[in-house]
């Protein structure tokens, strides 16, 4: 009781009049009181946490006790939601909204004609899933326009890591040539990796056929510019090809309709730490969520970010959903995947999250809480996947100084979620509140009045 009345008094005060702030400047100060704080550290949360922020940094947070908020500050009422640290997707598509068919779709976006309209989308959507920071891994440079709008301010999005063009030696048809860079031998590997760098890519991505010596020139060209290489990988020989050429991120490994993994590969990824994404929700879990459930696909939340002509595309693309080309091998993976997802977690991995959202009904405002789900369903503790999609995943950015955890003196990227993941992970679907460096993005539906003073709806 003595807390409620003191919370209370701290909100009555905080809008008195003094101290209330403009998140367009980013320079107030405001305080999240109340909640379940999850800092990211898998440590047991703390209860009744306050959180301060100024600016777009973090600059106290921990017991109410222990915490002062100065008076007149701001308050956002996080009693009975969580505060926890903005979720880091370190696999997306933000040129990707869930629609059906690649081939389709893309005839029907004109090519990279439409992406300016669609990106926004993708990034919104993810705002409301509460993903702080993303790692696109695969589109043309039109992404960079929307990062730039992201970055401005000027629409809600996610902090964006972009690779800009996959490299490759298969030519994968029916998406837009500015999509891939297809190489030959490993000298143009290291030549278009130097350029993809020059054109802006945070990353390099690399995708399938790529001989150990392309890999090698490619890793060598990137980490020459300071720069990571992720790359996309299914199979034993081309994950032992990875690892002797040094590439620095496993992405979808687990994933897939592979039989089990031999014990000295899984020895070597855990010892030497080599990060490994698995992203093993968007077949394996989102396909039979939709046979369950086909309504999922057509909702109003959806349907009010999307133009009309864009949302009567994508239904007409779930019609016969199970006949998609996507979903060919589903019932086999579904079969193997959890072998091969529970053999990561099991052998320790060092593991981040990622969804590769927005594939096929694989959805941005669901990718993350349904892969935290699928890894806690393949054996993870739901403290321990909040830390791998938040402060491991930093880590693996090479931003782990900055990101994913809350603590004083990190930038502000913090979510409010209304229930307690740590008891049931899919309480991650109901994100209340998505805060980027420090300013307050919030869905209509959760208006308070701290939030309608202080923060952007969206
Ligand atoms: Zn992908």
């Amino acid at each position: 009781m003595f807390r409620i009345v003191q919370i209370m008094s701290l909100i009555l005060m905080a809008f008195s009049g003094v101290g209330t702030t403009s998140s367009q400047e980013n320079t107030g100060t405001y305080a999240l009181v109340g909640g379940m704080l999850i800092d990211g550290y898998e440590a047991p949360p703390v209860h009744n946490a306050v959180v301060l922020v100024e600016g777009n940094r973090i600059i106290a947070a921990g017991p109410a006790h222990e915490v002062t908020v100065p008076d007149g500050t701001p308050i956002i009422d996080t009693r009975g939601k969580t505060i926890m640290p903005g979720l880091i997707d370190m696999h997306i598509h933000l040129d990707l909204i869930g629609h059906g068919d690649y081939d389709e779709y893309y005839k029907f976006l004109r090519g990279t004609e439409r992406l300016p309209e669609v990106m926004p989308i993708a990034a919104k959507h993810m705002m409301r899933a509460g993903v702080t920071t993303g790692v696109d891994l695969g589109s043309p440079f039109d992404i960079l326009e929307t990062r730039d709008r992201i970055r401005r301010g000027e629409i809600p999005g996610p902090r964006l890591v972009i690779s800009g063009p996959w490299i490759t030696r298969i030519k994968l048809d029916g998406v837009p040539d500015s999509y891939q860079i297809v190489i030959s031998s490993p000298e143009e590997a290291a030549e278009k990796t130097l350029e993809l760098i020059e054109r802006g890519s945070d990353v390099i991505k690399t995708w399938l056929g790529l001989t150990r010596d392309d890999l090698k020139a490619i890793v060598k060209a990137a980490h020459s510019k300071g720069v990571k290489v992720h790359s996309h990988l299914y199979k034993v020989p081309a994950m032992w090809d990875a690892i002797a050429a040094g590439v620095d991120v496993m992405q979808h490994v687990g994933s897939a309709k592979m039989p089990p993994y031999p014990e000295n590969l899984l020895r070597k990824i855990t010892e030497d730490r080599i990060p490994v994404i698995q992203t093993i929700a968007h077949r394996i879990w989102v396909y039979p969520a939709t046979t369950d459930n086909p309504s999922r696909l057509d909702t109003p939340e959806l349907q009010a970010d999307i133009p009309d002509d864009i949302y009567a595309e994508m239904q007409r693309s779930f019609k016969n959903f199970r006949a998609l080309s996507y979903f060919k091998d589903t019932p086999d993976e579904i079969r193997h995947s959890k072998i091969n997802a529970r053999q990561f977690i099991e052998a320790n991995a060092y593991m981040g999250v990622g969804t590769d959202a927005a594939s096929p009904l694989n959805f941005h405002t669901e990718a993350m809480w349904r892969e935290m789900a699928a890894l806690v369903d393949s054996g993870m503790t739901p403290a321990r996947v909040i830390t791998a999609a938040t402060k491991t995943g930093a880590e693996i950015l090479g931003k782990g100084k900055e990101l994913g955890t809350i603590q004083a003196g990190k930038l502000a990227d913090i979510i409010v979620v209304d229930g307690d993941p740590l008891f049931d992970i899919n309480a991650m679907k109901y994100v209340a509140v998505t805060i980027k460096d420090g300013r307050v993005w919030f869905d209509k539906k959760y208006t308070t009045d701290a939030l309608t003073k202080i923060g952007t709806a969206f």
